[in-house]
């Protein structure tokens, strides 16, 4: 496994040449997208890489150590030079939420620039024919992005049967979240912040430790506010449903997959979304 950690100076000095990357987030669409290009475009010399926040779930990395087994590829981790922490406290300790994302942006989009640097890169994004959502061009205007699922019509659908068929199925943590990211995400549902609860513990007090620690006495939530209260994650309480998609993929019931997994919402959080 590659790891590659960057600066935006990383890439500076490297000739520009044509690259060909696909940025696989842990979530199923780039997954089924990896299998997808491999099988219609293996004359591609693709780069997979993955951009690694420093805070993902442990699912996120097993199911990248399954994609590269399945498909016998190698994935290049893109780490931040600075993590989480430092940023933080560069932002003076506001937690990053929708109207603020500076995670994103330091964590995710700034690394995987770097990574491209000048080179004229198309980026091959897993954004579906069914969906309504556009792709990332950066403003240098050497990212090119193409999407092969739109060009071939293929939808929630085709994902599902792709991923059934080559055997990769879905991440572990879709049974109690529907995307990919940080623990601590605040796109999550309360139903997943039960779900972090409930499989990462640990992960979940340290999510309440960044809500709890403040060093100035202001008070920032990953939840934000209702009607001018915040919302700790502390006072969530219950556990969450119980989803359990492994019986869809014995019984190879895709059609009845697709209408679960239709019922929950993918908005949000991979790279395609991260680099729009
Ligand atoms: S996964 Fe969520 S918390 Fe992490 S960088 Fe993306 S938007 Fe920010």
């Amino acid at each position: 496994m590659k790891v590659t950690k960057m600066s935006h100076r990383t890439n500076c000095h490297k000739a520009k040449r044509k690259r060909h990357i696909l940025a696989i987030s842990g979530g199923k669409d780039s997954a089924a997208l990896a299998v997808y290009m491999r099988k219609n475009h293996p004359e591609l010399e693709l780069e997979y890489v993955f951009t690694d926040s420093g805070c993902e779930l442990p699912e996120t990395y097993e199911y990248l150590d399954r994609i590269r087994a399945v498909l016998g590829i190698d994935i290049t981790v893109i780490k931040p030079e600075r993590d989480f922490d430092y940023w933080l406290k560069y932002y003076n300790g506001v937690l990053p939420s929708p109207q603020n994302r500076w995670c994103t942006r330091q964590l995710k989009l700034r690394p995987y620039e770097a990574y491209i640097g000048d080179d004229l890169t198309y980026s091959y994004i897993a954004i579906r024919a069914d969906e309504d959502r556009g792709g990332y061009q950066n403003t240098k205007g050497n990212i090119i992005p193409r999407y092969p699922f739109v060009d071939g019509g293929m939808t929630l659908q085709d994902v599902v049967r792709i991923l059934n068929e080559s055997g990769l199925g879905l991440p572990d943590y879709y049974k109690w979240r529907s995307r990919s990211g940080c623990y601590f995400c605040f796109f999550q549902s309360n139903d997943e912040w039960r779900g972090l609860r409930k499989y990462h513990p640990d992960a979940f007090e340290k999510a309440c430790w960044y809500e709890e620690n403040h060093s100035d006495g202001r008070t920032y939530t990953w939840r934000g506010k209702r009607q001018d209260m915040h919302l700790h994650l502390r006072d969530i309480e219950g556990d969450p449903p119980d989803l359990n998609l492994d019986s869809f993929w014995e019984k190879e019931d895709d059609n009845r997959l697709v209408n679960v997994l239709g019922d929950i919402d993918f908005g949000g959080i991979d790279i395609t979304n991260i680099l729009r």
